[in-house]
């Protein structure tokens, strides 16, 4: 009992001879930018911007921001950007920031939490902020898209100025001016004064100022597609601008291909920004009267092999409809302060991606096999992807936010932007029923006349909720679609939803050999991919660069990085591996690869006796199909 109790005491005293941890208390949070109102900013804005620094890629910017009072004031650089579905807005880019008023200097505080926007103090009498700064180009990849070279210059506005905090960006008059280097072509959306190097910009907004986006460069074609649509090409080499009369034919069908389908134009004049540029970084951005449009070389002159880049063109196009004109109500934003949320991605991008692929065959820009070859790469990628398992297709909308589009090692498992090729899939499937109900009378081409064919001529935006997409469909053949909507984005555990295909004829098969557009594909990526086989995609070097989740080559061990030396004790080719893959097939001999992962040097063996498997879509049955007429040009 004694010594009990003086253990209690030790231990009490033991206690006392340590203090509490500290708890300190938050700093409450103060946001002193104002939220952004529908009204007039009172007064224009003038920004002149020197772009003709091609060599270090150095953007030089003078602007004025007319102010009619004096005290606190916010300029905010744009954070989210319209089609990058995420934070995208390149602050670090920003320098040499400094602003005056009537000559004196006035100085900037950055907001600590939000990093976008800047403080000042408009001194008494002043009637502009006058602001020096400077968007410094990524010069390498590694610090971003490299957006100037000796021949091209990519000129994104929201990159290069400030906008006052505080109002719709639609309601802040802006003109522009910009310097380019002497002798080139600039093209854009919106119409310009020329006086030799120095363009003038007619008068707008910086909603749509930020829409339209610049590409300057030294050799330049006009092809007009239409009356309203041209495509603007700029390249590193002239050589890479010769198109024949037959290549400008199915750009011309995209133009009437399109028009036929949506039956409205969300544009006054459409214009695509292309650039076919080892150098430019490469890009696909959508605009209401524009795309910027990046491809490497070998578009025109590479025809046979090109095909994979020709679904760029009708996937930005077909934005103008979906995406810039119809938007996901939680997706538009009055300013680009404004956090924006991507829930309905899978109509936005997804059903691009359903009429991206529908009006390259149409058009006849891509072929109707290699459509349904590259169909078939869809549906295997999905397919075989384990991330269903866990992950709903509609949390995958928040993948730009959550992976702001970084390399994965584990895609097929983690999931990426699946809204993308899962939603061609969905949309797919709700053409197949749209067939089967109305007995071939009605077809998702219905429902884009209906939901993006309104309004003719307005290049606002609509905005939309599930309840109107499904309110759209409900009005071609009743049913509960939201229902099934729901169902479709929100299942975890079912197989991927590419039954669409087989309703509208086709199903999926694998081959020993690779389809035309298969191979394709490895040649523009530079990689061979034996997803179906090993579950691994191989690139330069014998370098692992995909590795599927579950698949032979991960059950053996091996992960993204990894690079294959030997294959069973010959040195590593592309070649030999697909040999020695074909040589083990139905027999027990196993594939031992000399692996080298960072310092390490070891055999891997897989035990694959499946030999070579790529995907093909397969008719059923004969007679015409609804992925054949789905296909038909109109
Ligand atoms: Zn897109």
């Amino acid at each position: 009992m004694i010594r009990l109790l003086s253990l209690t005491a030790m231990l009490l005293a033991s206690t006392a001879a340590v203090a509490e941890n500290s708890r300190p208390q938050p700093v409450p949070f103060v946001d002193t930018i104002p939220a952004a109102r529908d009204t007039p900013y009172p007064g224009t804005i003038t920004l002149a911007i020197d772009a003709t620094d091609t060599k270090q890629g150095v953007f030089r910017v003078k602007e004025s921001v007319p102010v009619d009072k004096a005290g606190p004031m916010v300029l905010l650089f744009p954070k989210w950007l319209p089609g990058n579905h995420w934070a995208s807005g390149q602050i670090e880019k920003l320098a040499g920031l400094r602003i005056s008023a009537g000559g004196k200097p006035v100085s900037w505080t950055r907001d600590a939490v939000d990093v976008f926007a800047f403080h000042v103090d408009v001194p008494a009498g002043a009637e502009a902020l006058d602001i020096d700064l400077q968007f410094l180009s990524a010069t390498t990849t590694a610090q971003g898209r490299v957006a100037v070279t000796p021949n091209l210059i990519s000129l994104q506005w929201n990159s290069m100025s400030l906008y006052p905090a505080g109002y719709f960006t639609r309601q802040i008059p802006i003109e522009a001016t910009v310097t380019y280097p002497t002798g080139w072509t600039a093209a854009s959306a919106l119409t310009a004064k020329v006086d030799g190097a120095v363009y003038h910009y007619e008068k707008t907004n910086y909603e749509v100022l930020v829409d339209s986006p610049v590409v300057a460069g030294r050799y330049y074609k006009a092809f007009a597609l239409s009356p309203r649509v041209t495509i603007d090409a700029f390249a590193d080499t002239p050589a890479q601008l010769v198109a024949s009369p037959a290549q400008l034919q199915v750009h011309r069908n995209l133009a009437d291909q399109a028009v036929k389908l949506f039956g409205a134009q969300h544009y006054d004049n459409y214009h695509f920004l292309f650039t076919i540029s080892d150098d430019l970084g490469g890009i696909g951005l959508e605009h209401h009267r524009s795309s910027e449009d990046g491809v490497k070389p070998g578009y025109f002159t590479e025809w046979d092999t090109s095909m994979p880049s020709r679904n760029l063109l009708p996937h930005e196009y077909s934005h103008s409809w979906d995406g810039k004109f119809r938007r996901g109500a939680d997706l538009w934003t009055p300013d680009f302060r404004t956090p924006m949320r991507d829930s309905l991605l899978w109509v936005y991008e997804g059903q691009t991606q359903f009429w991206g692929y529908v009006l390259q065959a149409r058009s006849g820009l891509v072929s109707k096999q290699d459509t349904l070859d590259a169909y078939a790469m869809i549906i295997a990628s999905l397919d075989t992807a384990g991330g269903r398992d866990w992950r709903p297709l509609i949390d995958t909308t928040n993948d730009p936010i959550v992976a702001s589009r970084k390399p994965k090692g584990w895609t097929s498992w983690q999931r990426s932007e699946d809204y993308y090729n899962e939603g061609l899939l969905i949309w797919m499937e709700v053409d197949s029923m749209l067939r089967q109900q109305t007995r071939g009378k009605k077809s998702m081409d219905d429902f884009a006349r209906a939901f993006f064919g309104i309004n003719d001529g307005d290049w606002g935006e609509v905005t939309y909720t599930i309840d109107d997409v499904a309110a759209t469909l409900n009005a071609i053949a009743p049913y509960d679609w939201k229902a099934f909507l729901t169902k479709r984005t929100t299942e975890t555990g079912a197989p991927a939803p590419i039954g669409g295909f087989a309703a509208n004829g086709y199903k999926l098969v694998y081959t020993e050999s690779p389809s035309a557009y298969f191979k394709a594909n490895e040649k523009n990526r530079k990689n061979t991919d034996l997803s179906y086989s090993l579950g691994i995609v191989i690139g330069k070097d014998g370098e692992i660069s995909s590795v599927t989740w579950g698949g032979r080559a991960a059950k053996a061990g091996l992960s993204v990085g990894d690079s294959i030396t030997a294959i069973n004790g010959l040195a590593y080719s592309p070649e030999k591996l697909k040999e020695a893959i074909t040589s083990a097939k139905g027999t027990e001999a196993p594939l031992v690869l000399l692996i080298k992962s960072g310092d390490r040097i070891g055999e891997t063996v897989i035990d694959y006796h499946g030999g070579l498997q790529y995907p093909r879509l397969e008719k059923i049955g004969t007679g015409e199909g609804g992925l054949d007429r789905l296909l038909a040009a109109k």
